[in-house]
């Protein structure tokens, strides 16, 4: 069998030079987290806040931490002095608790806009009018302790792959018309296991990768 150091090598010596891979080890061990570590992989995703803080208070801390599940407000305040970028960012009075919690400890943190693009109703995202009403409002401009840095989007679970590749193109050309206008978008967040080569092919620069790298995982443990 194929272990994680070996899986993170073929993935990463597959993909463009300008794709970041975040490994995505939720539900995952330390030790897990360690042997990626070992074979150079410095950038993680967690969805649980919780969970995220304690691998961090456990691990190097050269890792960037990347928080890429649905946000609880009240929880902000926990990864506030650690956390490299936010990437599910779907409300503004969520981006205003961020920067409240990052003041706290002098530090601007890097967010992501996560885009609602699939069909189904369970994925959480703003609406493309609503991330735009967001960057134009002027009590956004009032935050300074908070950067968007680009936006995250989750296609619909399908086979249909000219779906999802309507979903990713759909976000990719509201990325590139924001990034004429806001000097601060850089990052694409689109593509998991299952379709983060179709993700890049539609302009993704940041994937988010578990259980091609993990193995799959088991949620009643
Ligand atoms: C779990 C998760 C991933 C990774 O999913 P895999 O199918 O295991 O690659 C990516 N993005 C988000 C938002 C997730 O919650």
């Amino acid at each position: 069998m194929q272990g994680i150091k070996d899986k993170i090598q073929e993935i990463k010596s597959a993909l463009p030079a300008n794709v970041t891979l975040v490994a995505v080890s939720k539900t995952k061990p330390i030790s897990d987290i360690q042997e990626a570590y070992n074979a150079g992989q410095r950038v993680f995703g967690e969805n649980k806040i919780q969970e995220m803080v304690e691998k961090y208070d456990e691990l190097p801390k050269d890792i960037q931490w990347h928080m890429i599940g649905h946000l609880q407000r009240n929880k902000v305040k926990y990864m506030a002095h650690f956390v490299d970028l936010i990437h599910g960012v779907d409300s503004f009075k969520t981006l205003k608790e961020i920067d409240k919690q990052a003041k706290k400890h002098d530090r601007v943190i890097n967010c992501l806009l996560q885009a609602h693009i699939a069909e189904e109703d369970t994925k959480f995202g703003l609406s493309f009018n609503e991330i735009k009403s967001i960057l134009a409002s002027d009590e956004f401009k009032e935050l300074s302790n908070v950067k968007i840095v680009g936006l995250m989007g989750m296609a619909t679970f399908t086979d249909d792959k000219n779906q999802i590749q309507k979903e990713f193109s759909s976000l990719h050309s509201l990325y590139t018309g924001l990034a004429k206008h806001y000097t601060s978008f850089k990052i694409l967040s689109m593509g998991m296991s299952r379709d983060y080569n179709l993700a890049i092919e539609c302009g993704s620069n940041m994937v988010r990768i578990g259980s091609s790298i993990f193995g799959s995982r088991n949620y009643l443990t």
